[in-house]
């Protein structure tokens, strides 16, 4: 028989980890995806460039492959769903539409009775106005928005009216929280009520990015409880196949809320590569391709620290301890802001 192929659509880095997890359980990996310098061509066995709406390059990917997963959710709805006609595509693209937005998203969480902050939609500067209950507050693009982009920090309308916002798209308004802590679980749902579930993650968020993430979260037993049982009540209602991240906040009375929910592998989780005896990245390759679930272990304490910017220069020459695992993305541009890599200390490894 021949191997399986996945294909993976997106070049990044969790593009390229999702490849090398293939890799090593055997399972050949096809990445498309739109720049000619995306990392994952130095990991993936074959890489197709070209843009997302380019059926023809599309075709020629989906000839290559059995099945096709994705590393970020931002993919038109439309582009999915006509690639699942051909080729079964895992998690399934409804959960990514409902997920891409974030109206949609926070109603779907609040409707399985888990919370959130409070929200409304925005479409234009009269519904902002009209919501001054929520400020202060952050206004966040509907769609396509990440780490941090396509957010502004609102705190009286007044400073709205400074910022000139287009409302050529939609947005949410959220009520600001005082956090006391960032959170995330990763879980890997195989099938009804099949779940690896890693321990909840502590993560610190600087400037709107990830920063951060360390396990054991210092949390009380019933916050790890109840943001794990949220995380499979989530995973289990999206009958989502491969992992998923939920991140949430604690705010400073202790309440847990959703933020939101990535319908794939997450930067929170990229310790587990180093953590644990099965990865993130494996157990999604595992579960999409339909491969054994293999109980997933912690073997080591973990503190992933990202590496952003320029940050990667020093790095680059540095010299590592047997408990660090430095992770260079490849990226042939630094940028501002930019995840170029990341450091992994293991806290208990001799
Ligand atoms: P992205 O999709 O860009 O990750 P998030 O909604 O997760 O957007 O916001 C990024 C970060 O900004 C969060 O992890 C958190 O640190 C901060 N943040 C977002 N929303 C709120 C809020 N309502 N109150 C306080 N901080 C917030
Ligand atoms: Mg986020």
């Amino acid at each position: 028989m021949s191997k399986t192929c996945l294909g993976i659509l997106g070049g990044g880095q969790l593009g390229s980890f999702l490849a090398q997890a293939a890799k090593k359980l055997k399972i050949k990996t096809i990445v498309y995806c739109d720049d000619t310098d995306a990392p994952a061509k130095y990991f993936a066995d074959d890489i197709i460039i070209g843009s997302y709406d380019e059926p023809k390059k599309i075709d020629k990917f989906i000839k290559k492959i059995d099945l096709v997963t994705f590393e970020f959710e931002n993919i038109p709805y439309d582009i999915l769903s006509t690639i699942n006609k051909k080729k079964r595509v895992l998690p399934s693209p409804y959960i990514n539409q409902l997920i891409q937005n974030r109206f949609t998203e926070k109603n779907f969480i609040n409707d399985l009775s888990l919370k959130t902050t409070n929200f409304e939609l925005i479409k234009n500067f009269s519904d902002l106005r009209n919501n001054k209950n929520l400020l202060p507050g952050i206004l966040k693009t509907c769609t396509l928005g990440y780490d941090g982009k396509g957010q502004y920090v609102i705190s009286t309308i007044e400073d709205a009216e400074k910022l000139d916002i287009s409302f050529n798209n939609e947005f949410i308004l959220e009520k600001k929280i005082e956090l006391k802590k960032e959170i995330s679980v990763i879980v890997t749902r195989y099938g009804k009520n099949k779940f690896e579930t890693y321990e909840p993650i502590e993560n610190v968020h600087k400037d709107q990015i990830l920063s951060v993430s360390q396990i054991p979260a210092k949390i009380d037993k019933l916050i790890n409880d109840q943001s794990i049982f949220w995380s499979q009540k989530i995973a289990e209602k999206l009958d989502f196949i491969g992992t998923m991240c939920v991140e949430f906040f604690l705010d400073k009375d202790d309440k847990l809320l959703v933020n939101e929910i990535a319908p794939r592998v997450h930067n929170s989780g990229h310790l587990t590569l180093n953590s644990h005896n099965v990865s993130q990245f494996e157990n999604h390759v595992r579960a999409v391709c339909g491969l054994q679930k293999v109980s997933t272990k912690k073997i080591y304490n973990a503190k992933m620290i990202n590496l952003i910017g320029e940050d990667i220069l020093i790095y680059k020459s540095k010299k590592f301890n047997h408990n660090e695992f430095f992770y260079d993305y490849k990226k042939k541009e630094v940028k501002n802001k930019r995840k170029m890599g990341h450091l992994t200390i293991l806290e208990n490894k001799k």
